[in-house]
């Protein structure tokens, strides 16, 4: 039998079935574990009889089978497949990509019984007393005793509720468990699949929901292009009821950091069926239990992150792709997927629509709207009560700077404050600062590893490098002239956070970063306490600016909006608006109005011209007439080799020779728009010790570009190279 093998091969290979085991019993898409050099690995079956050139004799045999019926059914393998060859991948780590962790080691594909909570405790006034201090077990309790059936620990845990929370209501005798397993029964079963009323949707919305519904039984791509509040989801929820009354299933694909508790509960709230869910967060056992749902269809949704486009879903009927924009979509390792696409490539395969969503689409999906490949949906209004925000830039040139705050934006901040509203101050820089200069002779700290300085960081004090993670003690004097006089340079959140408390000591400052949301529940109590209502500020790198719903919060303010739009990497203007829209999108979304200010020394930049005054279109048409006379995508393809070594010149040598092998090969005689570029070092040359390269492959024909990439691939693995010259494709990259 043929099977693949997890392995950067690119290639499958053959073995016995084993003698105990009838070959025909053994399906394909199951998987067996088989011996592979010194080692056993789990690899899945393709097919069971294939001409093979190796005799019988010289074949090992599998060790065991772990499935009696496919894990992975065809239209998984074939997706699989598909992205391998796309993305010039092994089909075997491809298929492993396609598995929770659980699978992948060869586990057990069933799920074992899950706790359920009860509350066994009259919730009255006299018990709220009770909790009153401990706000967690209260509002657990007050969750729990709304499900008279039980809750499951696994939604508990999505919502935010962590285990020592539950064992101590247990222990005070509040709730108690019993072990369930979980229901098994198709979702269609369900009678009424919708909990609660649907809103009435305005006639933007009903029309992009009709338009989308009409078509349930064909591919087709939908861009739903809607201003932040405009009421995408309520579409979504819409659509996906129709999906559900007509039996199928539905795939929602969410950015990493955009599956908020908030988020699954939204869907659970509306609809009976369960709704699965798969990401980060989850514990492997977790992520098992949501994937088989999905794949056994007893989940009639399934949310997930990324990786959930490779889930098997048997009645599979819809899939929307929100905020199709962002960046985790693109996987930046090993397979190097973006999973906005495959969702394009699984529509197709199921005959099924693809909604992609967001305030901010991709020049990528523009083009292809432009092209009437994709169909284009407009939602123009805020829903409900929400207007459009005010957007004001904030020239910094004649402004006098405390900390990078300017004393016009702290008396504006002073005066939302006042009146009882939020304020949300944005910063995409951890730390205190990103570099620490000699005033003496000018050194600024690099680090030894990185063409990189070295940003400080106040708690606890320590120097980092946000590049390879090295982490130093703060030097007390200049490592070129031994000065003394070191001083931090630039703002990070820390720093920022600092200032702020100092300037308003009667209001709390909640900082949102990835160094304060390191512990599990600390995101979700943050956010918990913003939702409060109170009065507050919030501050934040870019994990503020997706997905949340603030209603209370009036005023966003932008510190640098500078940073992005000079960046080396092509798609960096595309990015910062993208971002400088979606956080001023989280202003004024209740009913109150909302401002943005954004701070820049560059307020006659046509870019930020156009973004304050909310006009996306015109943004994007501008970096449409830029791309387009640099030849960058969504004008052509582009492939990008990269090469690195801990020897300087070796990755350079090795892209030099591809090039030339490349030339060689007559494809561009054919195709006179194969255009190669490079070898040029890295945007960040040397990174953890490695110098890095690139070479790029531009063309505008998909498939020409594919067999010249094919063709360098091939080089690449005939050649023997030293085992630390180390080499990467990466299709439609998203980074430099
Ligand atoms: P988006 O996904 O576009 O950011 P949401 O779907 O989150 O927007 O909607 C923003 C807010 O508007 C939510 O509070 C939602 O409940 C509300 N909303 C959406 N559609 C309607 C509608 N048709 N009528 C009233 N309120 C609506
Ligand atoms: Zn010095
Ligand atoms: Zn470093």
């Amino acid at each position: 039998m043929r099977v693949a093998i997890p392995s950067p091969l690119r290639q499958l290979f053959d073995y016995l079935p084993p003698d105990s085991y009838p070959a025909h019993g053994i399906c394909p898409g199951s998987r067996v574990v088989v011996p592979f050099g010194p080692r056993q690995v789990v690899a899945i079956v393709l097919s069971i009889e294939p001409d093979t050139d190796i005799p019988t004799s010289k074949l090992k045999t599998v060790i065991s089978v772990l499935d009696n019926e496919p894990l992975l059914p065809n239209d998984i393998i074939h997706l699989c497949q598909w992205a391998a060859r796309y993305y010039h991948h092994s089909l075997g780590e491809t298929l492993a990509q396609a598995m929770p962790k659980n699978l992948r080691l060869g586990k057990p594909a069933s799920y074992g019984a899950i706790p359920f909570w009860n509350c066994i405790a009259e919730l009255d006034s006299e018990l709220q007393n009770q909790l009153k201090r401990s706000k967690k077990q209260l509002a657990a309790l007050e969750l729990i005793s709304s499900y008279p059936q039980g809750i499951s620990a696994t939604e508990l845990h999505e919502l935010g509720f962590s285990k020592s929370t539950l064992k101590e209501l247990s222990k005070k005798g509040l709730i108690c468990s019993r072990n369930v397993e979980p229901s098994a029964l198709p979702f269609t079963d369900i009678t009424n699949p919708l909990k609660a009323a649907h809103l009435k949707l305005n006639e933007e919305q009903a029309f992009a929901c009709e338009a989308i519904t009409d078509g349930l039984e064909n591919y087709r791509t939908y861009l739903l292009e809607g201003v932040t509040g405009s009421g995408k989801t309520e579409v979504y929820l819409q659509a996906i009821s129709a999906a559900l009354s007509e039996g199928k299933q539905t795939l929602v694909l969410v950015p990493e950091i955009g599956l908020t508790p908030q988020t699954v509960r939204r869907f659970r709230d509306r609809f009976n069926v369960p709704v699965a869910c798969l990401h980060s967060g989850l514990s492997d056992g977790e992520r098992l239990q949501g994937w088989l749902e999905a794949a056994r269809g007893s989940a009639g949704i399934l949310i997930s992150t990324r990786s959930g486009i490779f889930t098997p879903m048997p009645h599979l009927g819809l899939i929307i792709v929100d905020e199709e924009h962002d960046g985790s979509y693109k996987q930046q390792e090993s397979l190097r997927y973006n999973a906005r696409d495959l969702a394009i490539y699984r529509g197709r395969q199921r005959q099924c629509p693809v909604v992609l969503g967001s305030a901010t689409p991709s020049l990528e999906s523009l083009h292809n709207t432009h092209q009437g490949k994709y169909t284009q949906l407009h939602l123009k209004q805020r829903a409900g009560n929400a207007r459009p925000p005010v957007m004001e830039l904030l020239d910094l040139r004649h402004q006098v700077l405390r900390d990078g705050l300017s004393t016009e934006l702290l008396q504006r901040m002073a005066a939302h404050l006042g009146r009882g509203n939020q304020v949300m101050v944005f910063l995409n820089r951890r730390g205190y600062a990103p570099s620490m200069i000699c005033q003496d002779c000018g050194n600024i700290i690099d680090c030894p590893h990185c063409d990189a300085h070295m940003t400080i960081h106040r708690y606890p004090p320590h120097m980092h490098c946000h590049h390879c993670d090295l982490q130093q003690a703060i030097p007390w004097q200049c490592t070129s002239c031994q000065s003394r006089k070191l001083q931090p340079v630039g703002q990070g959140t820390e720093r920022t956070e600092q200032v702020l408390s100092q300037h308003f000591a009667d209001y709390p400052v909640l900082r949102i970063d990835r160094d304060t949301t390191r512990r599990k529940q600390a995101l979700s109590d943050m956010l918990e306490e913003v939702q409060s209502g109170k009065a507050c500020i919030l501050l934040g790198t870019q994990m503020l600016a997706k997905g949340h719903h603030f209603p209370d919060v009036t005023l966003v303010a932008i510190i640098n909006a500078d940073a992005g739009l000079f960046s080396a990497d092509f798609r960096g203007p595309e990015r910062t608006g993208q971002l400088i829209m979606q956080v001023a999108g989280r202003a004024g979304r209740g009913d109150k109005p909302g401002q943005v200010i954004i701070q820049t020394y560059n307020p006659e930049h046509p870019a930020l011209q156009l973004l304050s005054m909310n006009d996306y279109s015109r943004f994007t048409n501008n970096l449409f007439i830029e791309r387009k006379q640099l030849n960058l995508p969504p004008e052509g393809y582009l492939t990008l080799i990269r090469s690195e070594s801990v020897n300087q010149n070796e990755s350079e040598v090795l892209l030099s020779a591809l090039r030339q092998y490349a030339e060689q090969s007559g494809l561009q005689q054919l195709d006179n728009s194969l255009r190669i570029l490079g070898p040029i070092p890295a945007p960040m040359e040397k990174r953890q010790g490695r110098y890095r390269w690139h070479l790029l492959i531009h063309g505008k024909n998909r498939n020409h570009l594919h067999s010249l990439v094919g063709r360098v691939v091939s080089y690449l693995e005939s050649h023997r190279l030293p085992r630390q010259l180390k080499w990467t494709v990466d299709i439609d990259p998203q980074e430099m």
